[in-house]
């Protein structure tokens, strides 16, 4: 509830598909390549070109069906969507509009530890169209590049199921997660990788539905979060002061902070959908539908349920490591062959690994890594080979060098001192030198414990084992 107002969202989110070539001609599906060099007669929509539809397109768009629990439509058609604009030189886009590939499916999004379902109305396959290009260098013109012409999308449509910018947020991080999970999408927000519409309403509760807006040209998470804020605050005080909310397509400025009406539905354009008479009706078989769902890999929701039932990890370290494709591949090689405790790798992976990601920008591809090298981590410390703070060490260059983790402590020198005779010496010669603290202890005061223990790992250079060392040290202060 935004100030006694419910507030009703659904999405429309473009994902771009990671195949090889595009969606109806063999030209490469590759981005940042050299303006209008990826094109051909078909893509750039040249008078009596053919297009011949790419069937990974549909393998992809299956998975994604089968992900979001969608039925599978075996028989349906592409049609075209007409109109005009300089980025789409057939002037119609090959799209489907009654039957899609996919529909009537759900997901479910954790949002305040609480798991809502939101339906997916629709999954279609559909062409993408070129890119503007503004610059003052075109003397106040623009130019076309038509590389993207014929990028294979999959558009996912939802049902009206979000509440807020908060809900819609996390149900496109689950969009994106599915979609790395699958490998069919690159998932690169700032090479326009996803997109998404947004249509938002508000109403009284009990009262009926209000009229929605459909917002476009929102190209990031946050910008899709500020967008529906400002849209919801809008229309409440535009109800507010009496008036009514104008059916109408908004154009998000993300820069500004603003949405500005493009067209009212008066105005809104007539597509003329027709069904595409140069492709072939699409027939999946049985097999292939059985086949793609088989190799669909184990979901992130279902990652986070095992990874909290069966292993105790907490929610917030579950759900954060689940999301991520990368991280819950290493953390489940590490539990699969490893003999220690889950939560130990995972606290390494949720800690020292993800602050390394995220200062360098890296992947886990691009360090060094392994999960055979996280494993005999672990477990030189379980065995106190090392401190869990020369482990840290380790682990740094561990990221950095292909190196063997006990080549690193005898490299940094950093096995821990367990010899109990070298301790002992440690421990007299720091009681010694403290003969106050030993007074306090006597007295009663027993935190000087923990100091004189601090004391001894401090004169051993930190290699001593604490917990022998404390032994060590409570023994002695017993006997004087
Ligand atoms: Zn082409």
């Amino acid at each position: 509830m935004v100030k006694g107002y419910e507030v009703v969202i659904g999405l429309e989110t473009h994902a771009e598909l990671s195949t090889e070539s595009k969606i109806y001609c063999s030209c490469k599906n590759q981005f940042g390549l050299e303006v209008n060099s990826q094109v051909c007669p078909i893509c750039m929509g040249m008078p009596g070109t053919l297009p011949t539809l790419n069937e990974k397109v549909v393998d992809y768009a299956i998975k994604m069906g089968h992900a979001l629990n969608c039925t599978i439509n075996r028989v349906c058609k592409q049609d075209r969507k007409n109109y005009f604009y300089p980025d789409l030189p057939k002037a119609y886009q090959i799209s489907q509009s009654d039957v899609p590939l996919c529909e009537n499916g759900y997901v479910d999004i954790l949002s305040d530890g609480e798991v809502r379902r939101i339906g997916v109305t629709r999954i279609h396959i559909e062409e993408d169209a070129g890119k503007l290009l503004h610059s003052d260098k075109f003397h106040g013109s623009s130019l076309v590049d038509l590389n993207r012409c014929g990028v294979p999308l999959i558009e996912i449509v939802s049902e009206p199921d979000m509440k807020s910018s908060a809900e819609a947020k996390i149900y496109l991080e689950t969009l994106k997660s599915i979609l790395k999970y699958l490998d069919i999408c690159d998932c690169k927000m700032q090479e326009g990788s996803i997109r998404c519409d947004v249509n938002v309403s508000v109403h009284k509760p009990g009262e009926p539905l209000g009229t929605r807006t459909e917002m476009k040209n929102v190209n990031s998470f946050s910008a899709a979060v500020r967008g529906i804020d400002y849209e919801i605050n809008r229309q409440i005080e535009i109800l507010e002061a009496g008036g009514t909310i104008t059916q109408e397509t908004r154009r998000w400025d993300d820069v500004k902070g603003v949405s500005t009406s493009m067209r009212s539905k008066e105005d809104a354009q007539d597509y003329r959908y027709f069904p595409e008479p140069d492709l072939l009706t699409i027939v999946v078989e049985q097999e292939r539908v059985d086949e793609l769902k088989k190799q669909i890999p184990e979901l992130p929701n279902a990652k986070l349920l095992r990874y909290v039932n069966d292993f105790g990890i907490t929610l917030k370290e579950a759900t954060f490591v689940s999301e991520s494709v990368e991280l819950a591949g290493l953390f489940d090689e590490c539990t699969a062959k490893g003999k220690a405790a889950p939560k130990s790798y995972i606290s390494w992976i949720v800690g020292d690994l993800v602050k390394y990601l995220n200062d360098t920008g890296k992947t886990i591809a691009d360090t060094k890594l392994t999960a055979d090298k996280l494993i005999d981590l672990v477990d030189v410390i379980n065995a106190k080979t090392i401190s869990n703070a020369s482990g840290k060490k380790v682990f740094a260059v561990l990221l950095e060098q292909d190196k063997a983790v006990k080549d690193i402590i005898a490299e940094l020198g950093l096995s821990q001192v367990s010899d109990s005779a070298a301790l002992e010496k440690i421990a007299d010669e720091v009681l010694a030198a403290n003969e106050k603290s030993v007074a306090d202890f006597k007295n009663g005061k027993t935190n000087a414990l923990g100091y004189l223990v601090g004391q001894c790992m401090k004169a051993s250079k930190g290699k001593a084992n604490p917990g022998m060392m404390k032994e060590i040290i409570t023994k002695k202060l017993s006997e004087m």
